[in-house]
């Protein structure tokens, strides 16, 4: 198990509890930024594609697509680690 934010490699999980997801209290806050900026980004994007779909630039469009579908993988993985109680 790595740590989500900087890939440091968590230790190994002693006793009960819910497993890691971060290797410090700031990279869990980094990632908690990070969504944020996802979610921004994905927004823009979205914004974008619309556009550009409209201006008939399919292959911006594509791209626009093809990016929002790579930043919402991202957002999901840190979502889901957030929903599963976020603790260190
Ligand atoms: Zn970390």
């Amino acid at each position: 198990m790595k740590c989500l934010k900087c890939e440091t490699e968590l230790p190994e999980q002693q006793g009960a509890g819910r497993p890691r997801k971060y290797c410090s209290d700031a990279c869990q806050r980094a990632a908690a930024l990070e969504i944020k900026r996802l979610d921004s980004r994905i927004a823009k994007l979205e914004r974008d594609e619309s556009t550009w779909r409209v201006r008939g630039a399919d292959g911006y469009a594509k791209n626009a697509a093809h990016e929002i579908k790579r930043l919402e993988a991202r957002l999901v993985q840190l979502v889901a680690a957030d929903a599963e109680g976020g603790d260190l």
